[in-house]
């Protein structure tokens, strides 16, 4: 149990067992989410219930094992090993409109698709809703740097961890904690059908990133396994029904694999299947994995698809890539430091 996994509330029923007044919740709850590594520095907690809690309730923070810094765009990459010994990402991307952290929310993904090296390994376990605050806390704490928007796009599904998830976003949208805005917040999704109808019953002001990469059955098949599971309709349809529920502009993010998904009839495809849903696209060059023998489309080719899906009324960026320099797309370094961990 990790007091950093509870609400205030819940804090304040563990105090008021160890029969302590509840105003220590708050100071407590605040406390954590600065990101203190011990309950030594809590201090304007009585020296005696400091010493309880470290007892019954440590903190466990991560330690940085790998960090490494773009020299081209001031991307910070983090390897942290958590308290078991399994290790996360995090990246943190210096944006005119704010620092953002992207983090990880499994190590590890059970998805398998074809082009991502974060699924190679497979499942390992789902993060705690403390861990998931741990990246964006001691990222903070350990750059410097304020951090106002995050985007669970690392390593895992988030939509497959559901309620650690769920817990994580009350706990960083907390005001005694981050305070950050749910409009500061995007959540990337293989397309989890089920659970994109739930998370829609909570109507976050969040944003829904939808990981589609295909403009049909056929090619999304052969890259995503999860679409056997729910097909392109279903999703779309999944999409339209979370638009319904919350106003939100659903953002689809597409990697542009060359000969695989970027030609112009797979852009007017994508046109014709999304008409009437108010969405935006992301391309993402695909970054290569070396394990995977896809690769990225050519610079021409995500210009002319982007061009199409502009043309045809879906605003479409085209989106920057940091950290080129620093392995910074998802899964990489983790797979690199386990492999290194593993020939020693
Ligand atoms: N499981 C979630 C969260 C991961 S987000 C999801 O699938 O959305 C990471 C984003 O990067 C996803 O859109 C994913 O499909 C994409 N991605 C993974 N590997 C990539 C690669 N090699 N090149 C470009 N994008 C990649």
């Amino acid at each position: 149990m990790n007091l950093k996994s509870l609400t205030r509330e819940e804090i304040g029923d563990i105090l008021k067992e160890l029969g302590q007044p509840a105003f220590r919740a708050g100071q407590i709850f605040t406390w954590l989410h600065k990101g203190v590594r011990s309950y030594e520095e809590m201090t304007n907690l009585p020296k005696n219930l400091r010493e309880i809690l470290a007892e019954k309730y440590p903190i466990c923070p991560p330690t940085v094992v790998r960090k490494q810094e773009s020299s081209r765009d001031g991307t910070i990459k983090y390897l942290w090993e958590l308290s078991d010994g399994n290790c996360v990402e995090t990246v943190l991307m210096r944006y005119r409109y704010g620092n953002t952290v992207c983090i990880s929310t499994e190590v590890g993904c059970p998805m398998g698709c074809a082009f991502c090296a974060s699924t190679l390994g497979g499942l390992v376990r789902r993060l705690e809703p403390f861990e998931m605050l741990d990246q964006v806390l001691f990222t903070q704490v350990d750059s410097g740097l304020p951090v106002s928007h995050i985007v669970l796009m690392g390593i895992g599904e988030p939509l497959d961890n559901f309620d650690n998830v769920m817990r994580f976003l009350e706990l960083v949208n907390s005001p005694e904690g981050m305070n950050i805005s749910m409009r500061h917040i995007s959540l990337s999704t293989c397309g989890l059908v089920p659970r994109i109808d739930q998370l829609a019953k909570r109507k976050l002001q969040l944003t829904l990133s939808v990981s589609l990469h295909a403009p049909n059955d056929q090619v999304r098949g052969t890259i995503m396994p999860v679409n056997r599971a729910y097909p392109m309709d279903e999703l779309l349809a999944a999409c339209r029904r979370y638009y319904d529920a919350t106003s939100r502009r659903i953002s689809f993010e597409y990697a542009m694999i060359n000969g695989v998904n970027d030609r112009e009839s797979d852009a007017q495809e994508l046109l014709r299947r999304l008409k009437g849903l108010p969405a935006h696209f992301n391309l993402i060059p695909l970054n290569h994995v070396e394990e995977s023998p896809l690769k990225p489309s050519t610079k021409a080719a995500v210009a002319r698809f982007q061009q199409i899906l502009e043309d045809g009324g879906i605003p479409t960026t085209v989106r920057r890539t940091l950290g080129g320099d620093i392995d910074a797309s998802c899964g990489q370094l983790r797979r690199k430091y386990n492999r290194e961990k593993a020939s020693r």
